[in-house]
Parts: structure tokens; C-alpha cells; sequence
């Protein structure tokens, strides 16, 4: 073949790229940091493998059946028999996938479906869906927010709305974490007369804490800006409908833009923007990480529908998953663990540890015992803290979480982080 051919044109002892050249020692910290980890026995918190998943709170790792307690899967929905049998159908009748841009062949009528469940949920006039959250955050505040104008988060803001603000060309400027006073006075500082966007987080994912969407809000719009609030975390749970924290906090009518996910309580995977304003629509002529790239496959895009549908009305699924949010937090506080939040204010509940080891120890006992918990690490965790991060989910079981606070507590008295 041709490329066999120039392989063999090649020069057989091709001098190896000079070290100072070599793109990949910039990693050569990062690999030592891993090497010692390894070396000192421990499992490597970021290779766990799913060898076999039961259900949304429960998998085989290892050979080992555990508890899962680090999912997004809050409202449990990835077993549902309903839709299962959607992905199924449209795996049947669509195929495996759409070779294509939604702007091209890439619309199937489970995306047009999809995007109708949204708008009902939502009871918004504007659905459009991306192919992950990450995308619909990096498409839709880089394509808001222009040249001259301004986008304003907050400091702790999830990557991908960094990431938005990266490829973009406004300015951009950061107020403290959930400080009201903060955004007030740097919205003060900035031109009248310029376009302005905040963009906000319902919940934000490492603390598990809330924003104070009211007042933020307030203040956003007293300086004539328009608001995104990115509610990944709170579909399904938060607000008489399950819009999200901003309509539990009474502000359907502020807010301009609602970015979501599919990968938490939805089930599966994609992204979403929903929007009450009449011009939204022209965001798909605009947006990259719309056009340039395929479209969720079909059998995707029917899960998520049928996922989102019956968010509508999981009452029961959300009071389970608040009654399990409470008594998990009440438990892990009156051991003496220091958490994330006060009280029980999502589904999230963090751990905090300030020292590396412990939060391997406690992380690696737990896993060996049969629970998974998500650990996080500088950077993605605010000022040097250690996180294990446990996220509920509606499916887990009283008997589940008996079993979860009592291995907390094994572990974190052994490790001696509690008494
Ligand atoms: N926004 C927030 C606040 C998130 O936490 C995440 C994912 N963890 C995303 C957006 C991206 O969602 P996705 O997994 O669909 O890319």
C-alpha cells in the first residue's frame, strides 16, 4: 500500500525528538506523582472499572458487588424498563447512528421528539439539544456572548462553562463563589451600555451547595444583564416540576437561559439549552458545537425522551431521593465528618479532607468494603481540598444507606479522621 511505502522512505534511525523538544515532558510531574501513588499500594481512583452494572445503585467491580454512591444517576433512570425499551425501538426502526450534523442529515425524528419533551418540561417555547452538556455550555455561551460584550461567572463554575468562555471572544470576569456583594460590584465597573451574561450553576457539583439564585438574579438583571443558570444537578428534584433550583427559588420568568444535561438525571448522554426567547432558534445557525459535530445517536436521543417524560411526574423518586440526601448528610455529620454543606441541600454530599493520604484511605477502604464513592482532587476542588464525593440516587435503599453510614464510619475511624 502507499502509506507501507512511505513508511519504509522513512529513516530507519530517525534521531529521537530532543527531551526539551519533546511535547510530552510536560506530563513528566504527572507521572511521578502517579508512579508514587501506585507504588505505595494503593487502587488508582481514577481506573475503576464497571465489569458489570446491575442497576443504578449497584456493579461488580473487581469482581466485588458495590454500592455505587459516585453516579449521576439521582432519579435512577437507567434501568427503567420504559426507557430501555425506547432505546431499543429506535435502535430497531433508526439504526445505530446518524453519520451527521443536526444542520445536515443528523435530525431524526427522535431529536425533534426529544427536544418536544423538553420544551413541556421546561413549559418553554425553546428546546435545543447538543451531544453532551459540555458542548451545549461551550456552544451556547460562546455564541451568546460576542466581541465588546461581557460574560460574568462565578469562580468555582464547572469547566466546560470555562470552556465556553475560552472559545469565545467577550470578556470575561469572575465574582466570588455565591457572593452577592461580589457580582453586585464588578456588574458596577462594567460599561451600561455592553451586552452582559451571567452565567450561574443551580448546584454546584463539587460542594454540593447552592446558589443564591434570588439575589444573584436580582442583581444581574438591576445591572441589565442576561442570565444562564446551568441546572445539570438539580433536573428532576429541585422545584414543583423538577425545573431545577431557579424555579424552586420562584425565578421561571428570569431567567433567560437553562442549560442541562442528559448524563445525570436524564439516564444517558447529550446536552440541552431551553429558552423562552423568541429569537432562540437562531442559535443552531450559529453555534459550533452544534453544527460541527454528529448528532446523539437515535436511540439516545428516544431514551432521553421517554426519561424526561416521566421526570414529570417521579414524585415518589424524588422523595425517596430527598429522604435518602437527609439521613445520609444527618448521618455522616453527627459522626463527626466535616461535609461540603450545613444541611442536606442536594444530592450531593463532599467529604472534606485536607490531607491526601487520608482521603486515599478512607476512599480505598471504602471500595474494598464494596463502596464507590467519586474522589476528588486539586484542581477540580476548591483551595487544596480532598473530596469524597457522594451524589444519591432515588433507587438506593434504606437498608443501602445503613450499610453506607456504617462503612463510613468503619473507615473513618480507622483512618482516625473521626473518633
Ligand atoms: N455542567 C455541569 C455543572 C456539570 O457538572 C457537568 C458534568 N459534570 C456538565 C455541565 C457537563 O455535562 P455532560 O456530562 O453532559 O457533558
Amino acid at each position: 500500500t502507499e502509506a507501507a511505502t512511505t513508511a519504509h522512505a522513512l529513516p530507519v534511525d530517525a534521531p529521537e525528538v530532543a527531551p526539551e523538544r519533546d511535547l510530552m515532558s510536560k506530563f513528566d510531574a504527572l507521572i511521578a506523582e502517579r508512579e508514587a501513588l501506585i507504588a505505595s499500594g494503593v487502587r488508582n481512583p481514577f481506573a475503576i472499572v464497571m465489569d458489570e452494572v446491575k442497576g443504578p445503585t449497584q456493579a461488580v467491580i473487581r469482581g466485588k458487588d458495590t454500592i455505587l454512591l459516585g453516579t449521576y444517576n439521582y432519579m435512577g433512570m437507567t434501568f427503567d424498563p420504559d426507557v430501555i425499551q425506547a432505546g431499543k425501538d429506535a435502535l430497531d426502526a433508526f439504526g445505530s447512528g446518524t453519520n451527521g450534523s443536526r444542520m445536515l442529515n443528523g435530525t431524526f425524528h427522535d431529536h425533534i421528539d426529544v427536544e418536544q419533551a423538553l420544551r413541556e418540561f421546561y413549559d418553554m417555547t425553546g428546546a435545543i439539544v447538543f451531544s453532551t452538556g459540555y458542548m451545549a455550555n461551550l456552544g451556547i455561551i460562546s455564541t451568546l456572548a460576542g466581541k465588546g460584550e461581557y460574560v460574568i461567572l462565578d469562580a468555582d463554575s464547572h469547566a466546560s462553562i470555562y470552556d465556553g468562555c475560552k472559545q469565545g471572544n467577550a470578556e470575561i470576569v469572575r465574582f466570588r463563589h455565591n457572593d452577592v456583594t461580589d457580582l453586585d460590584k464588578r456588574l458596577g465597573r462594567l460599561p451600561k451600555e455592553a451586552g452582559k451574561l451571567v452565567v450561574l450553576e443551580g448546584v454546584y457539583s463539587m460542594l454540593g451547595d447552592i446558589a443564591p439564585l434570588k439575589e444573584m438574579v436580582a442583581v444581574a438583571k438591576k445591572h441589565g444583564c442576561m442570565v444562564l443558570v446551568d441546572e445539570a444537578h438539580s433536573m428532576g428534584f429541585f422545584g414543583p416540576n423538577g425545573r431545577g433550583v431557579y424555579e424552586e427559588m420562584g425565578l421561571t420568568d428570569e431567567v433567560d437561559f437553562v442549560v442541562g444535561t442528559f448524563s445525570k438525571s436524564v439516564g444517558t448522554v447529550g446536552g440541552f439549552v431551553v429558552s423562552n426567547h423568541p429569537k432562540f432558534e437562531m442559535v443552531r445557525f450559529a453555534c459550533r458545537s452544534y453544527i460541527f459535530t454528529a448528532s446523539l445517536p437515535p436511540s439516545v436521543v428516544a431514551t432521553a425522551a421517554t426519561s424526561i417524560r416521566k421526570l414529570m411526574t417521579a414524585h415518589d423518586k424524588r422523595a425517596q431521593l430527598w429522604k435518602n440526601a437527609r439521613r445520609l448528610h444527618g448521618g455522616l455529620k453527627a459522626m463527626g465528618f466535616k461535609l461540603g454543606t450545613e444541611t442536606s441541600d442536594s444530592a450531593i454530599i463532599a467529604v472534606i479532607l485536607t490531607d491526601q493520604e487520608q482521603a486515599i484511605a478512607i476512599w480505598q477502604s471504602l471500595l474494598e468494603g464494596g463502596l464507590y464513592v467519586n474522589m476528588a482532587r486539586p484542581p477540580a476542588t476548591p483551595a487544596g481540598t480532598f473530596l469524597l464525593r457522594c451524589s444519591l440516587c432515588a433507587e438506593h435503599t434504606d437498608e443501602q444507606i445503613t450499610t453506607i453510614l456504617a462503612m463510613f464510619e468503619a473507615a473513618g475511624r480507622s483512618v482516625g479522621v473521626i473518633g
